[in-house]
Formats: structure tokens, sequence, C-alpha cells
């Protein structure tokens, strides 16, 4: 039997990069997955791209009345849920004395508050014995240059997860949190570095990781499979997916 057969699993910023790969692993183990992101197009070709009726629904986490309308439209559909995968998230390198107002609570908007509100709207759906995975990344734990908002930003996400891991326990809940090191994803072009210099910038990254490489999408996929699915006994931990960068 496949390990998420009869599964119905929520994961946000599905569209693309981590979220898709773990949207594609997750429906080939037989989930049912509900994908989200901002752009409906790309939300659209994802849904077909990962099949096994993916369905796709567009918002953005930023905002508080989309969980609330998630949540609705999830218990509707399905009645509730088994897996939610808080992925969604957003990085623009900046060095502290440049960082505007409007980016910092851009920032925590969505990689912070985001998740919060995100769960709180969808746990009440979770069916007992389920479980939540949230997405923070090394740079939480590990000073990066110019990482500082969005390292701040997602720090808050393993006290997050800490805490649910204890107030949903009666309902055998679990909660933790995947912390990917670099990954060859679209957030790359995001980042605010120039075309010009984004080769030179992941080959310095690459040249950080014990690896010898950046991450590929689909181990972090296969990281979360992990945690949804066969680490039934894995509650309350930070698993590092990072090719050791995080000793580096
Ligand atoms: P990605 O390919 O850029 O994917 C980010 C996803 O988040 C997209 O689906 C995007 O969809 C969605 N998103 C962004 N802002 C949103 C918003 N306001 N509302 C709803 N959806 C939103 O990046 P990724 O690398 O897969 O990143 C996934 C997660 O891993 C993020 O939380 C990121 O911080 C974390 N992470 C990544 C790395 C890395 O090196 N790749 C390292 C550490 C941690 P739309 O644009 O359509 O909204």
């Amino acid at each position: 039997m496949k390990s998420l057969e009869g599964k119905v699993t929520v994961i946000t910023g599905g569209n693309s990069g981590i979220g898709k790969a773990t949207a594609k692993l997750f429906a080939s183990e037989g989930a049912q997955v509900i994908i989200t992101g901002r752009r409906q197009d790309v939300l659209d070709r994802a849904a077909e791209e990962i099949g096994s009726g993916a369905i796709g629904v567009c918002g953005d986490v930023a905002s508080y009345d989309f969980h609330q309308k998630l949540a609705a439209d999830v218990r509707q559909w399905f009645g509730g849920i088994d897996v939610y995968v808080a992925n969604a998230g957003i990085i623009n390198l900046e060095t502290s004395d440049t960082v505007t107002e409007a980016e910092y609570d851009k920032h925590f908007a969505v990689n912070t508050r985001g998740v919060f509100f995100g769960v709180q709207a969808i746990a009440p759906l979770i069916r007992n014995g389920g479980n939540i995975i949230v997405t923070s990344s090394l740079a939480a734990t590990k000073v990066l240059p110019q990482h500082t908002v969005y390292a701040g930003s997602k720090a808050a996400l393993a006290a997050f997860a800490r805490n649910w891991a204890i107030e949903f326990k009666d309902r055998r809940i679990r909660v933790n949190i995947l912390t990917p090191g670099p990954v060859q994803t679209e957030i790359l072009g995001k980042l605010g570095v120039s075309d010009a210099d984004l080769p030179g910038f992941e080959a310095h990254m690459a040249s950080l990781i014990p690896a010898g490489r950046m991450g590929r999408p689909e181990e972090l996929a296969e990281a979360a499979l992990f945690l949804a699915a066969k680490g039934t006994f894995v509650n309350g931990v930070e698993l590092m997916v990072d090719g050791g960068m995080s000793l580096a």
C-alpha cells in the first residue's frame, strides 16, 4: 500500500520548487493534494503536472482571510485533512542598513504570520494522528550574509512548531520543522541578485556545502515524505536537509 493512500494533504507554495516536488511525491504516494500559490496560471500548470486530481487554490498566505476561506473550502470538499505543509516563503537579500519597513513587514507577513494563521485556520481540520510540517531555513540558525530579516522571519517557526507539538498532543498531531539549506529552485531568481551575479552566487553557496553542491527540490520532498508518513514517532524535531552546510 502507498504510504499516503487516502490521505488529504495541503501544501502552501505548492506550485513551485520544494512545494511542487513535495506535492508530486505525495500524490505518487496516493495522497489527495491541494496546493496553493498566488499565480493562477502557474497553479493550473502545476496541478496538471502533479496529476492525481491535484487541486490548486489561489491566494496570498499573508492574508488572514485566505486561510479562513481555504479551511472552509477544504472542509466542504473533504471533511478534514491529514497533512498540512506550511511551505510558502519569500526572501530578498539585503543588509540591515537598507531594509525598508515595507520589506521587513512583507517577510514577516508571508514567512511568519502566514504560517501562524495558516496553522490556526487548518488545525481544527487535521484528523487525529495527522501532522504538520513547517518549512524553515538553515538561515534561521546559521549566519549568512544579507539574510538578517529573512533569518528572523524564519527563526520564529521552530518556536511555533515546538509549542504546537504540545498544544495538539491530545489529538496525536505531530509537528515537525523541515529545514533546507540552499536548494536549486525558482527562489534563486527572486533573491535580488542580478542575473549576471547569480552563477557566482550559486557557485559560492555550493562551495560552502560539504556535499559540494546545492540540494534538489526532490531531496527535500523525500524528507517531507519521511516526516509526513514514515516518521510516526518523530515529533517536534528540526530536520536539517542541507548537505551538511550547518556543520561547515
Ligand atoms: P520557490 O520555488 O520560489 O517557491 C515559493 C513558493 O511560495 C511558490 O509556490 C510561491 O508561489 C509561494 N509564495 C510566495 N509568497 C507567497 C504568498 N505571499 N502567498 C502564497 N504563496 C506564496 O521557492 P522554494 O525554494 O521552493 O521555497 C519553498 C520554501 O523553502 C520557502 O519557505 C523558502 O523560504 C524555503 N527555503 C528555500 C531554500 C532554497 O534554497 N530554495 C532554502 C531554505 C529555505 P507564488 O509565487 O505563486 O505565490
